[in-house]
């Protein structure tokens, strides 16, 4: 490995892969075998010193003196800037990009990247009109330039632009060769549910099934489906979850209300008992086919055999809210709580206590309910079940 290769993995592990892009492009720069100035640097040495021990704050501070004793080091001003960003201080990196840009001596390829590092700077600072051109003025000096496809993609994502993030992620795509088809189909979902909301049936099914044929896995589409047919046809409705839940069993639980109301109009609600059950078999440490089942028997007039079926959950999992509060609801259906003990659940009941929390395996963010793109990091399909115990945490 070179020189410049190994340490744009450095930068890239502890900075972000931009930055690590950022120097990996710069390694085109430079007269061959020639060593730059700037590396003789002591504030240099130990800026990469720093950068390896993950000590972001340090390395920004030694790296800016290397700027001031060689303001031409591209390289230097590429990966500050984005340090300068990972950091919170959008506002000195877009100073930097300015400098940058405001050179006569950058390659093409330089000055597509800090147009579009640019743009990133305006994005994360929330001015999405400047991010937008600087997007914009990026992919005129370079189409094929990633870091302004991807940012405009994530633009278009953050202002609900579904169509446009959609069409940016297939270029996207393209030019990676990468295989993104769950992105994609969790856009054409939310295309789904956005013809859906305006009225326009035909073309949310559309969405939906252009959703499915990209990757059966993008849960939202079926359940976006299913609510299309939940008036017209029930059963069809039915045969949609259930190919969710066979797609994707781990997320099984989204589907159960609708599941559960779509068996009952069809007048077989004993169905939804029977899919809890086989769940419950195949995955005993589930909690959540429990609760639905011990809800169900409950409001079937069987609470005993539901206060079993929660006792079991909690052994497996003894930090799940939802699960006591069944419990306690239960108790009460059973007549064995007194007026203090009714009055204590009814206030745990109002209270903001049932929330389901979920956490973001790429980044960790913790989120009060499911949601399919993650807030802080907007990757999709990437929220969990929050765990507590040796099972706790994803692999990102
Ligand atoms: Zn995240």
């Amino acid at each position: 490995m070179t020189d410049t290769a190994l340490l744009a993995v450095l930068v890239a592990a502890v900075g972000g892969t931009l930055a690590g892009r950022a120097w990996a492009s710069s390694r085109m720069r430079g007269v061959h075998g020639e060593r730059p100035a700037f590396r003789a640097s002591p504030h240099y040495s130990q800026g990469l010193h720093y950068l390896a021990s993950g000590q972001l704050d340090p390395a920004v501070h030694e790296l800016l003196k290397v700027l001031r004793e060689h303001p031409d080091a591209v390289e230097v001003q590429q990966v500050v800037s984005h340090l300068l960003r990972e950091v919170g201080q959008v506002e000195r990196a877009i100073e930097v990009h300015r400098s940058m840009l405001a050179r006569s001596d950058l390659s093409r390829a330089e000055r597509a990247h800090a147009l579009a590092s640019l743009g990133t700077d305006y994005r994360k600072a929330g001015l999405l009109d400047r991010a937008t051109q600087a997007y914009d003025e990026a992919l005129d000096v370079d189409a094929r330039n990633l870091h302004a496809l991807e940012g405009q993609q994530k633009l278009f994502e953050d202002q609900r632009q579904w169509r446009e993030a959609f069409e940016a992620q297939t270029r996207i795509a393209r030019l990676r060769k990468s295989e993104d088809g769950l992105v994609l189909a969790f856009l054409q979902a939310e295309m789904g549910n956005e013809a859906a909301r305006a009225g326009r049936p035909e073309d949310a099914e559309a969405a939906y099934r252009t959703a499915l044929s990209l990757d059966r896995r993008a849960f939202a589409a079926y359940l976006g489906l299913a609510a299309q047919w939940r008036e017209r046809d029930a059963h069809r409705s039915a045969s949609i979850l259930e190919s969710a839940i066979t797609a994707v069993p781990e997320r099984a639980y989204l589907a159960f209300e609708p599941l559960r109301e779509a068996y009952a109009s069809i007048g077989e609600p004993s169905r939804f008992m029977a899919l809890c059950e086989r769940l419950i078999e195949q995955a005993p440490r589930d909690w959540r086919a429990r609760l639905a089942l011990a809800r169900h028997l409950r409001e079937d007039g069987r609470p005993g055999e539901a206060l079993g079926l929660l006792l079991r959950a909690l052994e497996a999992n003894p930090h799940v809210l939802l699960v006591h509060l069944e419990v306690w609801r239960t108790l009460r259906e059973m007549g064995q709580l007194g007026p203090e003990e009714q009055r204590y659940v009814s206030t745990v009941e109002e209270s903001a206590l049932y929330v389901d929390p979920h956490i973001c395996t790429a980044c960790r963010y913790r989120a009060d309910d499911m949601l399919w793109r993650c807030p802080h990091c907007h990757e999709w399909n990437t929220l969990v079940e929050e765990r507590v115990g040796p099972a706790a945490g994803g692999q990102s």
